[in-house]
């Protein structure tokens, strides 16, 4: 059957100023080219270093940006040019769940009322919306008598569970979770993180999961994508990623992180060279060649995405 998402070519520029005054308009290659398909009840882990595009691929995804290029399906039904009212009724079946749900939110209105907002919106009589908004707090791990109390009286990990609930009472197919859990303390994320992976058996969602860390990603992930400077590095399911990485920048990138792993003690730590290039002017051909330590002639044309094993996609020129 159809994959629920399926993106190919996606692409997103923006348009940024060179200095004050009105100085030359940049073009910002935030995402460029990316294949990609998420299925019904599956979770899809996004990691690379910050700036790399993760956010913006996610937000493109759900259109709450434009494309520059490329094409979204969700659900069969191409919305790579729908309009604001054509997409309307998809809204509450993509929602994005952010790293903090109430920076963006009145703290003024009670948690009820935030969590219900969206059935508000679809017009549902304030009866059924309290009950289900009740019982989707319990569901979340809180109190149906927290429906009265206001954010502050929230932690961190607690105000999460609101978001969370929030993002579930229209009963999406499609939930972008990005970094969910990066700003609250280690001991509450894996819980966080066992009540997403919970939640996308119960509503049979599929979950994108965004996020720097790379044991939140090994932990709940079925499958995963490795971006750099907008681009996939390399694609496939968690666990194979995780063992047998090919790509130079996915091998550097697992060989820094701190996972404690008795399997990968002889591993040898790759360290990076600078920064990223800025999204502004890429390298070209492989996007990753003014850092990788195995470089070569070829890699001044641009690499392909292609299978290396089944499921298992890696573009680069050494495969
Ligand atoms: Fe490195 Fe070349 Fe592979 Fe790019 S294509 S990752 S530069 S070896
Ligand atoms: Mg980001």
């Amino acid at each position: 059957s159809e994959p629920l998402v399926q993106v190919s070519g996606l692409t997103k520029h923006f348009e940024e100023r060179s200095g004050f005054f009105g100085g030359d308009v940049e073009q910002v290659q935030a995402v460029d080219g990316v294949d990609l398909t998420i299925e019904r009840g599956e979770t899809f882990g996004l990691v690379g270093e910050s700036g790399c595009g993760k956010s913006t691929l996610g937000r493109t995804i759900l259109r709450l940006y434009d494309p520059t290029d490329g094409t979204i399906r969700f659900k069969g039904r191409d919305i790579t040019d729908s309009s604001y009212d054509e997409l309307r009724p998809l809204r509450e079946e993509m929602q994005l769940v952010f790293q903090d749900p109430f920076s963006s939110l009145n703290p003024r209105r009670r948690v009820g009322e935030i969590v219900e907002e969206p059935l508000a919106i679809q017009g549902v009589d304030k009866r059924e919306r309290e009950e289900r908004a009740r019982k989707l707090l319990e569901r979340v791990g809180l109190q149906s008598e927290h429906y009265g109390r206001y954010p502050h009286a929230f932690s961190g990990g607690q105000r999460q569970r609101i978001g969370i609930a929030r993002s579930l009472i229209v009963e999406p197919d499609f939930i972008v979770a990005d970094e969910p859990v990066s700003a609250l303390d280690v001991s509450i994320q894996a819980q966080i993180i066992n009540l997403l992976d919970d939640l996308k058996d119960e509503f049979d969602l599929a979950l994108l999961i965004i996020a720097h860390d790379l044991s939140v990603v090994r932990y709940v992930a079925d499958r995963m994508g490795v971006m750099y400077l907008g681009e996939l590095a390399e694609v496939g399911p968690a666990e194979t990623v995780f063992q047998d990485p090919k790509h130079p920048y996915t091998k550097a990138l697992l060989s820094s992180a701190p996972i404690p792993d008795p399997t990968r003690r002889d591993r040898e730590r790759i360290i990076l060279e600078g920064e990223p290039p800025s999204p502004i002017d890429p390298p070209t051909g492989c996007k990753f060649r003014t850092r990788c330590p195995k470089a070569f002639e070829e890699c001044t044309a641009e690499p392909e995405l292609e299978e290396e094993d089944p499921d298992h996609h890696v573009s680069c020129h050494l495969y």
